[in-house]
């Protein structure tokens, strides 16, 4: 039996719920499952923590995110407990600390975004090409750092337990300084979070426009998205953006309204559940792979799908 460290990612004051995802597929390999938190206050998380052996709390003066202090505590924390593997969700912090923990270490592995890893074989499957093609990796060193798309791995029920909790200091070890942070623009919950998804593209024809959009994610508790046309006709922000330039995104329910169906685009959401189009051309390419179409105009159908909505949720 090896020593398996999860990082338990801390956003807005929640444990990220791909974090579950992880530990379920951990807790399939038989190995001590440790989770290392960096908190001040893990009274506030302590019943969450399901499936865990052993729990790092990790500790300190400022606990702000800075990917050099949180990696190095990390590395630290690998070395100190002889861990096998360290796995994440792979998400925008992830995409920070990896890479600086692999630097680290020696004789060790990183795969991130990977969609299936076998602990028998030591094979980890990722996308590649913007998902045409699946690539299989072999991971031949002792310690592997594996991070998984979210939204792809099962959920499985895990006992509390009561695991034995191990605390440590922050590291202080910091080379670059963070001098600016600007937020976005956008009010609504974050795309990789939501289990529904409004998303305008060029066809929302003007940035205020999207303000209609917005009206119906407030009903259905959903996050705003867009394609790129839209982002670089600055209708939307950035952070909004889904697809292969943007975010890769899996909700229960897509909606994709004036947007035409590239494969770029495609790319950031083929994995949706359900997809629905508003589109007013019969031809667009979204309806080849939508669930559901709706031909027409999207400013007239849009305001009358938001008032039904609102008659019954
Ligand atoms: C290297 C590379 C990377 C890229 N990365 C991305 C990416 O990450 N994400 C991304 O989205 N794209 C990306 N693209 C761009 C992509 O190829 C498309 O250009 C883009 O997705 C098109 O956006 P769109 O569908 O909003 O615009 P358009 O293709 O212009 O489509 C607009 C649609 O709106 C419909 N419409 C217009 N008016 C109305 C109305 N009143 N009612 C209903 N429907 C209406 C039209 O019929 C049309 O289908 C990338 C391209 C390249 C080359």
């Amino acid at each position: 039996m090896s020593n398996l460290g999860i990082y338990i990612e801390i956003k807005k004051g929640k444990i990220q719920k791909n974090v579950k995802e992880v530990v379920s597929l951990a807790k399939s390999s038989g190995n001590t499952i440790f989770g290392v938190i960096f908190t001040n206050e893990f009274q506030n998380f302590k019943d969450e923590l399901n499936g865990f052996d052993k729990i790092i709390n990790v500790k300190g003066d400022s606990l702000v995110f800075h990917p050099d202090s949180f990696s190095e505590t990390i590395a630290e924390i690998i070395k100190e407990h002889d861990m096998e593997y360290f796995m994440g969700s792979y998400s925008f912090k992830a995409k920070e600390i990896f890479p600086r923990i692999a630097g680290k270490l020696d004789e060790c592995s990183l795969v991130n975004d990977c969609v299936n890893y076998d602990f028998g074989s030591a094979i980890a499957i990722k996308p590649v090409y913007s998902g045409k093609l699946l690539k299989e990796i072999e991971i031949k060193n002792k310690l592997k750092l594996i991070t998984l798309r979210s939204n792809v791995f099962p959920v499985v029920d895990l006992d509390a337990g009561s695991p034995e909790l191990i605390e440590k200091t922050i590291s202080d070890k910091i080379r670059s300084k963070v001098i600016n942070v600007k937020k976005s623009e956008s009010k609504s919950i974050d795309i990789m979070d939501a289990d529904i998804i409004v998303s305008g593209g060029r066809g929302m024809k003007e940035k205020e426009n999207f303000q209609i959009l917005e009206g119906l994610a407030s009903i259905l508790n959903a996050g705003v998205g867009a394609s790129r046309a839209a982002v670089d006709s600055e209708f939307a922000s950035y952070n909004m953006q889904v697809g292969q330039t943007g975010k890769v995104v899996n909700p229960k329910l897509y909606i994709a309204i004036g947007i035409s169906g590239a494969i770029q685009h495609f790319v950031g959401m083929k994995t949706s559940k359900i997809i629905v189009a508003i589109n007013k051309d019969s031809e667009a390419p979204i309806f080849k792979k939508a669930d559901y179409g709706i031909i027409g105009d999207l400013f007239k159908i849009v305001p009358m799908l938001k008032d039904e909505l609102e008659k019954v949720l």
